[in-house]
C-alpha cells in the first residue's frame, strides 16, 4: 500500500485527508473533470525543494486553459501556488522522496457538460515516490488500445478523465503478465507508455516521438533532452514505427513516477541495456541527490518556510 501523508490542502485549508472529499454531483466526479501534475519532494538532511515546480505550474495552468476550465489561472497565481506547497509541507513530516499530487476540480453541481464560469477548488496531497515500473528492466506490450487523439481528448492537457485511457492499456498489460504498455497513435506511431514518455537509441542518437504525437508535454522528456544536449548526445524529435522500437540498440522510459526506468523488452523482442541510458540515469540521480550544481542550482525550489 502506498503510504499517504495525513494533512491534505483542500478548500484553501490544511485539513486531514480522510475530510477531504468532493460531492458526488460535481463534474469532478461525474466527468472526471479535474486537471493534475505530479512533482517530486527532494528531501536532502534539513533542505526540502520541489523539481521544476515552474514547469509544474505552467502545464496545470494550460490544461485547465485547454479544457475551458476559466476560473483557476485568475485565482491561483504562482505565489499563492508555492505559499500552499509550502503550508501542506510544514503541516506533514517528510523524512524522504516524496511525490505532491495537485489536481484542480470543478467543484460545480449538476452543471450539465460544459466547462467554463464554473467553480473550482485546489487539492494537494503528499504520498510515498514508489516508481510505477522496474527501474532496471521493464518489459512492454504493445496496447490494444490507442492513444486518445489530440483531436479527441488531447494528452498534451493532464485532464483526469482521459486517465481512463491509461488505465485500459496498462491494465490489459498487467493481464498480460507485462509491466506497462506501450501506446500507438491511430496511425500505429509510438506515443507513450501509461504514464511515461519514452525514448529510443538508434546509432547513437536518442530519438523520442515529438510534442506533437499525442503525448503528455513530459517535464522529464524535457529534462532528458537538456541532459542528452549537455553531455553531446544527439538528439531527434521525429515519428517512431514501432518496428523501430523492436530493433533499438536501448530503451528507456521517464517520468515523475517512471523515473528513468531501462526497458528490456517490447513484444517479445529483447533490447539491449547500454550506455547512453546508463549516462543519463547518472546525471538524473545526481540531481535527484542533490550533487548535480547545475540543474540543482536552475530547477530546484526551495521549500523551507
Ligand atoms: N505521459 C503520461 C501519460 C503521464 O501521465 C506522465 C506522468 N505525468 C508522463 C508522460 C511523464 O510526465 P512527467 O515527466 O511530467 O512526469
Amino acid at each position: 500500500m502506498t503510504k499517504i501523508h495525513p494533512q491534505a490542502y483542500f478548500n484553501n485549508k490544511i485539513i486531514p485527508i480522510e475530510s477531504a472529499n468532493l460531492s458526488i454531483a460535481s463534474s469532478a466526479v461525474l466527468y472526471g473533470l479535474s486537471v493534475y501534475t505530479v512533482f517530486p519532494i527532494i528531501v536532502i538532511e534539513n533542505q526540502i525543494s520541489a523539481f521544476r515546480l515552474n514547469d509544474h505550474y505552467t502545464r496545470l495552468i494550460n490544461s485547465a486553459k485547454i479544457i475551458g476550465i476559466d476560473t483557476f489561472e485568475k485565482d491561483w497565481n504562482f505565489e499563492k501556488f508555492i505559499t500552499a506547497i509550502k503550508e501542506l509541507i510544514n503541516a506533514n513530516t517528510l523524512n524522504e522522496l516524496s511525490f505532491i499530487r495537485v489536481t484542480v476540480h470543478v467543484t460545480d453541481l449538476v452543471p450539465g457538460t460544459r466547462s467554463r464560469g464554473l467553480a473550482t477548488t485546489l487539492s494537494m496531497f503528499i504520498y510515498e515516490a514508489n516508481p510505477i515500473i522496474p527501474q532496471n528492466g521493464a518489459r512492454l506490450k504493445t496496447s490494444v488500445w490507442r492513444r486518445v487523439p489530440d483531436s479527441s481528448i488531447p494528452s498534451r492537457a493532464k485532464v483526469n478523465g482521459a486517465y481512463v485511457n491509461s488505465v485500459l492499456g496498462k491494465q490489459d498489460a498487467i493481464d498480460s503478465g507485462y509491466d506497462d504498455c506501450l501506446f500507438l497513435d491511430m496511425e500505429g506511431h509510438v506515443c507513450e507508455l501509461s504514464a511515461a514518455n519514452i525514448f529510443m537509441v538508434r546509432d547513437g542518437v536518442l530519438i523520442t516521438p515529438s510534442q506533437s504525437s499525442d503525448i503528455l508535454e513530459g517535464i522529464n522528456r524535457k529534462t532528458v533532452i537538456e541532459i542528452a544536449k549537455s553531455l553531446h548526445i544527439p538528439v531527434v524529435e521525429r515519428e517512431i514505427d514501432l518496428t523501430e522500437i523492436y530493433i533499438a540498440d536501448e530503451l528507456f522510459a521517464c517520468g515523475t513516477s517512471a523515473f528513468i526506468a531501462s526497458i528490456i523488452e517490447v513484444d517479445k523482442r529483447k533490447i539491449g541495456n547500454g550506455p547512453i541510458t546508463q549516462k543519463i540515469k547518472e546525471v538524473y540521480t545526481e540531481i535527484f541527490e542533490g550533487k548535480n550544481e547545475e540543474y540543482n542550482g536552475r530547477f530546484m525550489t526551495n521549500l523551507k518556510s
